[in-house]
């Protein structure tokens, strides 16, 4: 029976955490966890968390001028494996992955100065009804590792997804997005957030509608607050417009 049990346990862990690299489909070697070494040496980085001034935080910038700063870990590309792992940690069930990168953007972010004074972490919401049928928040997930690396704590009860909202990706243009998010979430018990720098969280940026209604909802019950947003990806594509 004892010597059962370490077997029974690695083929449990595999079953929950596939040891295959989820951008190259590679078998994952000795000291590799989550994704192997050389997808992440090869990952398409953005650097944008070195500068204050940068595409994703002009974009937003746009949308909620108050932002202080805003930063995305890697851009996500239609035809690459990187897009396979943001589709396995958005949909497939592997949350590991979202923590697995949510503490190495940490990591990232702990380099760069400008997020030294962040408070909380706070993930976008997903309606409940939508989170149920998922299992989890992916937001939430990448908050986890992100929170790890930065020693920072996440407040995943205050901002609510008040109203359900059709699919993001279903919405071609920005004004579309704006208008199937605007009045969607809102700030319960506002005073655990008050005076503070919160950093938003989620896992793709398209074109900032859905983090510029968190951002708005929150400084439209706590005006003394300070926002800043950051997501795993960003489609460059919108960055251009
Ligand atoms: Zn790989």
């Amino acid at each position: 029976m004892k010597q059962w049990f370490p077997a029974l346990f690695r083929w449990l862990a595999d079953q929950l955490f596939p040891s295959v690299c989820p951008v190259c489909g590679n078998a994952l070697g000795k000291g590799e966890r989550t994704i192997c070494l050389s997808c992440r040496w090869d990952m398409p980085l953005t650097g944008f968390w070195r500068a204050e001034e940068n595409p994703a935080a002009a974009m937003l910038r746009k949308q909620f001028p108050n932002l202080r700063h805003a930063s995305a870990l890697l851009y996500f590309r239609h035809e690459s494996g990187y897009r396979t792992m943001i589709h396995a940690l958005k949909y497939g069930g592997r949350r590991d992955i979202a923590v697995a990168l949510g503490a190495m953007f940490g990591r990232e972010l702990r380099e760069s100065s400008l997020y030294d004074d962040v408070d909380v972490l706070v993930p976008v919401p997903l309606h409940w009804s939508k989170r149920m049928r998922r299992g989890y928040n992916q937001a939430e997930e990448i908050c986890v590792g992100l929170g790890r690396s930065l020693g920072i704590p996440c407040d995943f009860r205050s901002l609510k997804r008040v109203r359900r909202t059709r699919t993001q990706a279903r919405h071609r243009d920005a004004d579309a997005r704006r208008k199937n998010v605007a009045g969607a979430f809102r700030l319960r018990r506002p005073e655990r957030l008050r005076g503070k720098h919160i950093l938003l969280v989620d896992d793709v940026l398209t074109t900032g509608a859905t983090v510029s209604a968190c951002a708005e909802a929150i400084a439209a019950a706590l005006p003394d607050t300070q926002i800043s947003v950051v997501t795993l990806a960003v489609v460059r594509k919108y960055l251009r417009e």
